[in-house]
């Protein structure tokens, strides 16, 4: 007989995505739920995110007449699993659950006074596929006032923008010498900054104030949160997890839950250890998810039989590491780099090999495949720019020339009058190099990519310069000096997990339930297998699938 120290209703471990919802569920319905969270800081690499969650058919375009169902968006998902290999835990009954049950968790969250809104256009990463969106399924949370959490605030983990300036805004930015709308939102946002120093109200946006908003609602429906309790076991009682051990250095405490335990604890893409097990080559450090996100739970589901799907999996994002950027919270992305007009990416041979306006999952996943094809070929790949790409958009959001010289001298950026001598400074075949920007230039002439469609998707052209024409991902490689600078498989986190079912019940190898354990976020295997979707494709099913689990415990074990 296992000793407790305390006894709880529900427990659900880590939180990020989909925790906090599944606590405030199962709360809501009178029980007693604690929140077991290793780190000292509250919300998980979601809170540092995003925050978008990629929900079809959802009621906020229902609300503003865009076109979406149910049949639409299974059709989208159906096309996507074509091609991939058969999946446990992308089953078809799984993706129509998410479909199903998307809207309703943000019906339940409207309820308890959540309040999101969604991206006004955000194509999914796939829209020329049957069922794909172009204006996008994209939610997202409405500004929050952090002082609103009290106290907690202080115990809260950062957002990547802490602004009051909605994300979908923050990438319209750069808009703002050209366009009179984007000039009205930079107003606005002074405007709220100067409200901010007269009320001393202090809004965040993105991830964290989804996060700062479900934490709030966690507190006032009595959910217990306790900060610095890693989990260490899982406790189990005639096959069934019952409780989990938890503590930090003050000791270990032992904790029961009648209607089980949810596991949403992350991935483990600051492990490096598991990296060179299940990601060679990768390293924790091109990483941008919080410094807990360490796999623990990972292992303990497995020692208890858990199933695992796609631990090769990342969900990328491509990334530079310019000089004295390398302990930023977040490393620079590289993907609008190499998708911006007068770009491309190539590997160790100057080969292209990939759509430089796909999405950052499906880059990274090429870069990937491509190296381990023919190993030390693409890790790093290179991104090569002419010097209108650099006049125009800068290296990593730079422009200064001082900087850009500096780098230069480093070694880290290379420069060359010729794509020929560009090639000699990468070690490249400098024919090789050559001949693959003659070929691309000859494609932009003609307005179409041959070798991999970049620029034929609305989300391509979404990625790319809207003030390009024709077309806003294509530009020749053509006016001297020539750039390049090192890509590298970044991430925003790991993508493979432990297989679950339409119930978020952790399943075995053998297909079996393990009773009373559940999982969401990236501790499970993504219901979408290899692919992303789309913008929020991590946080909309972590969310959803949280709040599945809470419903099915409610339903079972009371
Ligand atoms: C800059 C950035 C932007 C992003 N934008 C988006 C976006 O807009 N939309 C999207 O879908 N994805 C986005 N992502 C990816 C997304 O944030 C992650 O995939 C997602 O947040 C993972 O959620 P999670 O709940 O699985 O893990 P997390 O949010 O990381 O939460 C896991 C929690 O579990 C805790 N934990 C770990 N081990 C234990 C233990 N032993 N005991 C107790 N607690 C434990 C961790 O400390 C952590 O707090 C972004 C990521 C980054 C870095």
């Amino acid at each position: 007989m296992i000793q407790y120290d305390e006894q709880h209703d529900y427990i659900v471990i880590g939180s990020g995505a989909g925790s906090m919802c599944a606590a405030l569920r199962v709360a809501k319905a009178g029980k007693k739920v604690l929140l077991l969270e290793k780190s000292e800081w509250i919300g998980g690499t979601t809170a540092r995110s995003g925050g978008v969650m990629w929900i079809p058919n959802n009621p906020f375009m229902k609300r503003d007449g865009v076109e979406d169902s149910a049949e639409q968006a299974t059709r989208y998902l159906d096309a996507l699993a074509e091609g991939q290999p058969p999946l446990r835990a992308g089953t078809p009954e799984r993706r129509a659950a998410f479909i199903e049950e998307g809207p309703k968790m943000l019906q339940f969250l409207a309820e308890q006074g959540i309040r999101l809104n969604r991206v006004d256009y955000w194509p999914d990463y796939y829209d020329e596929l049957p069922g794909g969106s172009k204006p996008g399924r994209t939610v997202v949370s409405e500004l929050f006032n952090m002082k609103e959490l009290g106290p907690w605030r202080k115990r809260f983990r950062k957002g990547f923008l802490p602004l009051p300036l909605m994300l979908q805004d923050a990438l319209k930015m750069n808009r703002v010498k050209r366009e009179w709308p984007a000039r009205l939102m930079l107003l606005r946002f002074i405007g709220r900054l100067l409200g901010q120093v007269l009320t001393g109200k202090r809004f965040v946006s993105a991830g964290a104030a989804l996060q700062g908003q479900l934490l709030k609602a966690c507190l006032a429906a009595g959910v217990d949160v306790r900060t610095s309790m890693p989990v260490t076991e899982l406790l189990t009682a005639e096959e069934r997890v019952v409780g989990v051990r938890a503590g930090g250095h003050g000791g270990s405490l032992t904790f029961s839950s009648k209607l089980g335990v949810l596991v949403d604890a992350g991935g483990f893409a600051r492990n490096q250890g598991l990296r060179d097990r299940y990601l060679p080559g990768t390293k924790t450090d091109w990483s941008n998810t919080v410094e807990s996100d360490t796999g623990d739970l990972l292992e303990m589901m497995m020692t208890l039989g858990a199933d695992t799907e796609g631990l090769g999996l990342l969900l990328g994002y491509q990334s530079m590491i310019p000089p004295g950027k390398e302990d930023d919270m977040i490393k620079p992305g590289a993907q609008k780099q190499g998708a911006a007009p007068h770009s491309i990416v190539v590997d160790q041979t100057g080969v292209r090999y990939l759509n430089e306006g796909g999405s950052y999952v499906a880059f990274v996943k090429n870069m990937m495949d491509r190296n381990a094809e023919n190993p030390s070929s693409a890790l790093p790949s290179w991104i090569i720019m002419d010097s209108q790409a650099v006049k125009k958009y800068g290296i990593a959001g730079i422009k200064k020339k001082a900087t850009l010289q500096k780098w230069a001298e480093s070694g880290y950026l290379k420069t060359a009058d010729s794509p020929a001598a560009l090639a000699v400074a990468l070690n490249i075949d400098p024919s090789a190099l050559s001949s693959t920007i003659e070929r691309f230039n000859g494609m932009v002439d003609k307005q179409c990519d041959d070798d991999f469609a970049r620029g034929k998707r609305a989300y391509d052209q979404w990625l790319g310069d809207p003030y390009n024409a024709p077309n806003a991902s294509l530009g020749k490689l053509e006016v001297g000096p020539f750039y390049a600078v090192p890509v590298l498989p970044g991430d925003v986190s790991t993508l493979g997990g432990v297989v679950t079912d339409v119930h978020a019940r952790v399943l075995t190898s053998g297909g079996g339930v393990i009773p009373g354990l559940y999982a969401t976020g990236v501790a499970a295997a993504s219901p979408f297998g290899q692919v992303y979707p789309g913008a929020g494709a991590s946080i909309g099913p972590a969310y959803t699938f949280g709040y599945v689990a809470a419903g099915h415990a409610l339903s079972t074990y009371t």
